[in-house]
C-alpha cells in the first residue's frame, strides 16, 4: 500500500493542484494535511481579516475533498513536527508539497526535507503551483538570479509561458486512521472587515469565471477606473491559492483581446515579485535598494501616521482609499498606489510603517506583492523612476474626475459635488463651514520639498 501526504499552504484548492495530482498518481492513499502554524500566528501575520478568509478556503478545501471521497486532515503546531508525526503515522513514503518563496517558507522546506531524509522519507517540492512561472525558471542573461526590472522579465515570463492546468482529480482516497482537529469557524474570528468578501474554492471560482465572462474584455480601458472598480479582485484567492495562477493565465489567454493581455500582465508583476522576494527573501523587511533615506520619525511623524491610518489627512482620495482599506480589508490599485506614495513621499514615513499597516487589513496582504510593491512606491525597490511622487488632487481628478469614489467612502463631503470634492480647502469660507472634514495635514510643494532635499535632488 503507497501513502503520500500533501501539504496545503497557500494553495488551498482541489483544481490546478500539482502536489495532490502526483499524490494521488503516486498509489493507494493520500493525507491532506493543512498545519495551523503556530509559528505563523507569533508572528502577527494571522490577522483578522485572513484568518477569517483563510477559514472559508479551509472549509471549501475539505468539501472540495470531500466530493471526491476525501477529506482535510487540520492539525496545529510545529509544522515539521506535525508532518512528521502524521507521515509516521499513515506510513507515507512521500510528502508533497508547493514551493514557497519567502525566507520562512524556504527555510520550511529546508528543515521538513532534513526531517524527512532522516525518518528515510522523501520530500516532493513542486514548481509553479503559487506563481505561474516558478521563480528562477527565467533568469537574465549574465549570472543574475532574478530579474531587477520588469519590462525584461514580461518578455521572457511571456516566452516562458504557464505549464497546462491540470484536472481536479477525480478521486481522494484518505486513510481512516488519520484523525483531525476540527475545522474553526469563520464567524469566531473578531475585528473582521465589515464588507469582507468570502473565501473558498467554490466563490474563488466562480469570481473566475464571471471576470472571464463580464469583466476582462473591458480590464485595459477601466483598471484604473476607481469608482468603477472594474479590476477582477481575485487578489485574495490568488494569494490563498483557492485559485491557481497558471490556470488564470490560460483562461485570459485563451479569451484574448487587449483586456485579457493587461490582465496576463498583471499577473506577471506578481509572478515578478516573488522571483524578487525568492532570490533577495530579506527585502520582506530591508531595502531592496538602499536609498540612504532617513525616514521621519518622532512626535509629528507619529501624529501623521495616526491620520493617514485613520483617513484624516485631509486629502480626500487618500481618506477614501484608507477607509476602503478598514472597511473591506481590500484596496483598488490605484487607492494602494496614491496612499503609498503620500504616506511615503508626501510625508516621507518609511515605507515600512505602511505596509505593516496594509497587512494588518488586507485580505490578500502577501509578503510579496506588499512589501515589494511598497518599495516600489517607496522608490527603494525595482521601480526604475524612484523619485517620482503621485500627487493626490491630480491623481483623485484623473482616476476619480466626478468625485464618485470619494462620496461613496468619505461620507462628510457627500454634499459636495463633482470633481470640487477633491480641493475642499479651495470653497469659500461659508461652504467649507458646512464640511466637518479637516484640514490637510501637509502642504503638497511643501512635502514635495522635503522628499526631493531627503534624496538629494533639490
Ligand atoms: C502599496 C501596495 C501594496 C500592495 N499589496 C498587495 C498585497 O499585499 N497583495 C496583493 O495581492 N497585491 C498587492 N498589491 C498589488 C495590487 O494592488 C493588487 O494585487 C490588486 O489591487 C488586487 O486587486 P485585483 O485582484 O482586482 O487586481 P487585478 O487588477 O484584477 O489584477 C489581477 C491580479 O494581478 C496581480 N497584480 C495586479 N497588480 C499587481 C502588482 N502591482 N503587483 C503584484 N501583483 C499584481 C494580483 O494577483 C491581482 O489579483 C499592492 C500594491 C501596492 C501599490
Amino acid at each position: 500500500m503507497t501513502v503520500s501526504v500533501v501539504l496545503f499552504t497557500s494553495d488551498l484548492r482541489v483544481h490546478d493542484h500539482p502536489p495532490l495530482t502526483a499524490a494521488v498518481a503516486a498509489g493507494d492513499f493520500v493525507v491532506p494535511l493543512f498545519v495551523r502554524d503556530g509559528a505563523i500566528a507569533a508572528s502577527g501575520f494571522a490577522a483578522p481579516n485572513r484568518e477569517a478568509f483563510l477559514r472559508d478556503c479551509l472549509a471549501g478545501l475539505d468539501a472540495g475533498l470531500r466530493e471526491r471521497g476525501g477529506r482535510l486532515v487540520v492539525r496545529s503546531g510545529d509544522v515539521v513536527d506535525v508532518v512528521r508525526g502524521i507521515a509516521a503515522r499513515a506510513r507515507a513514503d512521500e510528502v508533497h508539497v508547493a514551493a514557497g518563496v519567502s525566507g520562512y517558507a524556504q527555510a520550511r522546506e529546508r528543515r521538513l526535507g532534513r526531517a524527512l531524509e532522516a525518518d528515510g522519507r522523501r520530500l516532493r517540492v513542486h514548481d509553479a503551483v503559487i506563481t505561474a512561472v516558478a521563480p528562477g525558471a527565467v533568469t537574465p542573461s549574465g549570472g543574475s538570479d532574478h530579474f531587477a526590472v520588469f519590462t525584461p522579465y514580461f518578455k521572457r515570463w511571456s516566452a516562458e509561458g504557464a505549464r497546462r492546468p491540470l484536472r481536479a482529480p477525480r478521486a481522494v482516497r484518505v486513510p481512516e486512521d488519520v484523525p483531525s482537529g476540527r475545522i474553526p469557524r469563520r464567524d469566531a474570528v473578531r475585528g473582521v472587515a465589515e464588507g469582507l468578501a468570502a473565501g473558498g474554492e467554490r466563490a474563488g471560482r466562480a469570481r473566475m469565471l464571471a471576470w472571464r465572462r463580464d469583466g476582462i474584455a473591458d480590464y485595459a480601458a477601466r483598471h484604473d477606473d476607481l469608482p468603477g472598480d472594474a479590476t477582477s479582485r481575485l487578489s485574495p484567492h490568488l494569494h490563498f491559492g483557492t485559485l491557481s495562477p497558471a490556470e488564470l493565465v490560460h483562461l485570459a489567454q485563451e479569451r484574448g483581446g487587449p483586456g485579457a493581455d493587461a490582465f496576463v500582465r498583471q499577473l506577471c508583476w506578481r509572478d515578478f515579485h516573488h522571483q524578487v522576494l525568492a532570490a533577495r527573501p530579506e527585502t520582506s523587511v530591508a531595502d531592496y535598494r538602499a536609498r540612504h533615506d532617513r525616514w521621519r520619525a518622532g512626535a509629528s511623524a507619529d501624529a501623521d501616521i495616526r491620520a493617514w491610518q485613520e483617513g484624516r489627512t485631509g486629502y480626500p482620495v487618500v481618506d477614501a482609499a484608507m477607509r476602503q482599506l478598514r472597511h473591506e480589508g481590500w484596496l483598488h490599485n490605484r487607492g494602494r498606489l496614491l496612499a503609498a506614495s503620500f504616506l511615503t513621499k508626501t510625508l516621507y514615513v518609511d515605507w515600512r510603517v505602511g505596509a505593516r499597516h496594509f497587512l494588518e487589513h488586507l485580505v490578500d496582504g502577501d509578503i510579496a506583492d506588499n512589501q515589494l510593491n511598497w518599495q516600489w512606491v517607496a522608490g527603494t525597490g525595482t521601480d526604475t523612476r524612484p523619485n517620482r511622487v503621485l500627487n493626490p488632487v491630480l491623481q483623485g481628478r484623473r482616476y476619480d474626475p466626478d468625485g464618485v469614489y470619494v462620496r461613496r467612502w468619505v461620507p462628510e463631503l457627500a454634499g459636495l459635488e463633482g470633481g470640487r470634492v477633491h480641493e475642499p480647502w479651495k470653497l469659500g469660507a461659508a461652504e467649507r463651514g458646512r464640511y466637518d472634514y479637516p484640514e490637510p495635514i501637509v502642504d503638497l510643494g511643501e512635502g514635495l520639498a522635503r522628499f526631493k532635499r531627503a534624496r538629494g535632488r533639490e
